[in-house]
């Protein structure tokens, strides 16, 4: 059976970010279900899934009552939109939720199918509050460097990765991409203190070339994911504010993985004390199980959009669809009374981080980083300068598939290996995801003669 769907996968399915060609010499690994922590493969392998999916199951794997909420809406209304003047309970009960649990100046949402969607949405969305607060000049949005906001034009635009660039361009004109706070790839000949701050920097430099009333908006996650779990130096986040408040430039936090709990907090911006004007979501927001995406809208754009906006050309046919609004509705719901976002600021975020440091003695590791649930180590050809190992091993991609072959997801990013697991995880699985990653490390230095 397996041989059958790897069969009709290589003749009929495109996947998405894949060398199509590749799928034709080993065939996909077929995931047949998941429990927990766990998925579980067509020949039978158990794997601690550590990246949470796409970095989105937040609350693991088989919860019957995400199930439940959906086969419950499906049987009460399985569509309506929420165009012109229609909504429906599942999105006004959404709605107001995360106006609860979200910082206390955001107030509103708008829905979307996904975070890319979401990341259109706020570029339609500044450029629309800067027109009609009279400064349509304020048109460029600066963003960063290997930043990942999502896959479409726009997406890939605001995002900084140079391979979705140098495929998908032209990009969305009015986008410039700064450095990013990178301090063990691009700042180590300096403190992480004064590399924060001269990245912070970098961005007033950016305004005062583009032209300080030019800018309408900055872009960044509060933690960058898919760039490699980048955990900015702290003194990064206090420095963009004082930049952002001095030119009157509107912060975007995109929040798609960073919210939910992942740093231990409701969201990422709250862990760095940020107060956003807009904030994608997605993922953790129905733990994966559905698609669904958001968009909140902090008071001061909101309240601009809604008194002197008019009608807002903008939407899509499955903004706040009644079963994704009713599943993410139940999952924030045991978010909350299973107390997961606490215990992992409290509990599992601080035990990750001291079993993960234990990995910083492994020869391989130049730095191993984390904060609440999401992590990276950086595999090492060098540990006192940290000099990398020549790009053809493909160090990166070698350890991820150690780490599959003895049952553990991790993702690759270069030779930056990422975790991002269910926030539902446990102090035990911890332990096993740890010594899961040490025995891949082992295993690379034996290949590679170390
Ligand atoms: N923003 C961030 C920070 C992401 O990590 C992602 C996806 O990984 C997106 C946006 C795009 O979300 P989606 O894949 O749901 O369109």
């Amino acid at each position: 059976q397996t041989q059958d769907y790897q069969t009709l996968d290589r003749q009929h399915h495109l996947h998405p970010f894949t060398d199509f060609k590749s799928l034709g010499e080993e065939g996909s690994r077929i995931i047949t279900h998941a429990d927990g922590v766990y998925i579980y493969d067509s020949q039978g392998s158990r794997i601690l899934d550590g990246m949470a999916g796409l970095w989105c199951v937040n609350l693991g794997y088989g919860r019957q009552e995400l199930v439940d909420a959906a086969t419950e809406q499906m049987q009460q209304l399985p569509y309506y939109n929420n165009f012109f003047k229609t909504t429906h309970p599942p999105a006004v009960k959404l709605a107001a939720k995360l106006s609860e649990l979200a910082p206390e100046h955001i107030n509103h949402v708008f829905f979307t199918g996904s975070g890319s969607e979401a990341n259109d949405t706020v570029l339609r969305m500044i450029r629309r509050y800067w027109a009609i607060k009279g400064k349509p000049e304020k048109q460029w949005v600066i963003s960063r460097e290997n930043g990942y906001h999502g896959s479409t034009v726009a997406g890939m635009s605001l995002g900084g990765m140079a391979p979705m660039h140098d495929q998908g361009g032209p990009c969305v004109p009015g986008i410039t991409h700064i450095c990013q706070p990178y301090w063990f790839g691009e700042g180590r000949d300096m403190s992480q203190e004064s590399f924060g701050k001269q990245c912070a920097q970098a961005l007033e430099e950016q305004i005062l070339a583009l032209g300080e009333d030019k800018v309408a908006a900055f872009i960044a996650e509060p933690v960058q994911g898919a760039g490699g779990a980048i955990i900015p130096p702290d003194s990064y986040w206090p420095a963009v504010k004082e930049v952002l408040a001095k030119y009157d430039i509107l912060l975007i936090a995109d929040e798609v993985i960073c919210g939910f709990g992942r740093l231990g907090e409701w969201f990422g911006s709250t862990h760095y004390g940020l107060k956003p004007d807009l904030m994608p979501i997605a993922k953790g927001l129905s733990s994966g199980y559905l698609p669904i995406g958001a968009v909140l809208v902090g008071d001061r754009v909101a309240d601009t959009l809604i008194e002197d906006g008019g009608e807002f050309f903008h939407g899509f046919t499955y903004s706040g669809h009644p079963v994704c609004a009713a599943v993410a509705l139940k999952n924030l719901e045991l978010l909350e009374s299973e107390r997961v976002v606490e215990k992992v600021r409290d509990e599992l975020g601080p035990y990750l981080a001291k079993r993960w440091q234990e990995l910083a003695e492994h020869p391989l590791v130049g730095e191993a980083r984390s904060l609440g649930l999401i992590g990276a180590l950086e595999i090492v050809a060098d540990k006192s300068t940290g000099e990398r190992f020549d790009k053809s091993l493909s160090a990166g991609n070698l350890c991820r598939d150690l780490c599959f072959e003895s049952g553990l997801v991790m993702r690759s990013v270069g030779d930056t290996m990422v975790i991002s697991p269910p926030l539902t995880i446990t102090c035990d699985e911890i332990d096993e995801l740890v010594s899961k990653a040490r025995l891949a490390l082992d295993k690379i230095a034996e290949k590679l003669a170390i």
